[in-house]
């Protein structure tokens, strides 16, 4: 199916799917919020898709090419997924509702930086490498605890919770390994902080009931509503 009304029924589609996760393991489906994936996608796409999912919140991994869709369709939220350099931090201020990446103190630093300049603040959750594989953004699960407590000094910085890439593999219980090493970082920040830190943004395309039985409260979702990205376009 192409045009709208594929693009409609797709999310549809996913949204039955993530209800019937989260009733599986007995949560409340409005407990997870579907985040759609648009990077590499063109604008009117996204603009098709927000009208027809009645949808107001996409990510996107590059600060540039959230700032290009942000400037040319008004009226939506922008949350940047994927890893920051701080000479981007300043897009990311300006444009970005939520930071789901968040795993360096510089990062942290610069982005404050511009957002105490805009006088704005931002909701981060701080990125997890839950597999171990060299090539995944995120700090080890033994060092999100650090990090957490020196974001402590960033007073524009809001954290909500944690993220993460799981193994890409079609070997379930290593991906809800994954998922499980997400959910006891969390219980490790919340004894040591006293916050909630409730958001658990885990699950993608191919592995969104997973995480949902394991506890996501937010699932990031590209190719299960947009298609196939092309080849060759950046992951
Ligand atoms: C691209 C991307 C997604 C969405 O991936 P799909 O497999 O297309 O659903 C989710 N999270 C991050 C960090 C991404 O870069």
């Amino acid at each position: 199916m192409t045009g709208v009304s594929g693009l409609a029924a797709r999310v549809e589609a996913v949204r039955q799917r993530m209800a019937a996760a989260a009733r599986r393991a007995g949560r409340d489906p409005s407990s997870v919020a579907l985040l759609p994936v648009s990077k590499t996608r063109p604008a009117e796409a996204v603009a098709a898709l927000a009208a027809a999912g009645n949808l107001s919140r996409f990510g996107e991994n590059r600060p540039q090419e959230l700032a290009a869709k942000a400037r040319e369709l008004g009226g939506l939220e922008w949350v940047l997924i994927g890893p920051l350099q701080t000479n981007k931090a300043a897009l990311a201020a300006e444009y970005a509702c939520q930071f789901q990446g968040l795993d360096a103190v510089r990062t942290a630093e610069a982005l404050d930086r511009r957002l105490q300049a805009l006088g704005r603040g931002m909701d981060v959750l701080i990125e997890v490498n839950t597999s171990g594989e060299t090539a995944k953004h995120g700090v080890a699960p033994d060092d999100a605890l650090a990090l957490a407590s020196d974001l402590k000094v960033f007073s524009s910085l809001r954290p909500r919770g944690l993220m993460t890439v799981a193994l890409n593999s079609p070997d379930e219980s290593a991906v809800r390994t994954c998922f499980g090493r997400l959910r006891d970082v969390q219980a490790q920040l919340r004894d040591a902080s006293g916050e909630p830190w409730d958001e658990l943004s885990m699950g993608m395309s191919g592995d969104f009931e997973w995480a949902i039985e394991e506890g996501s409260t937010i699932v990031r979702i590209g190719t299960a509503i947009f298609g196939p990205r092309p080849p060759g376009a950046p992951a």
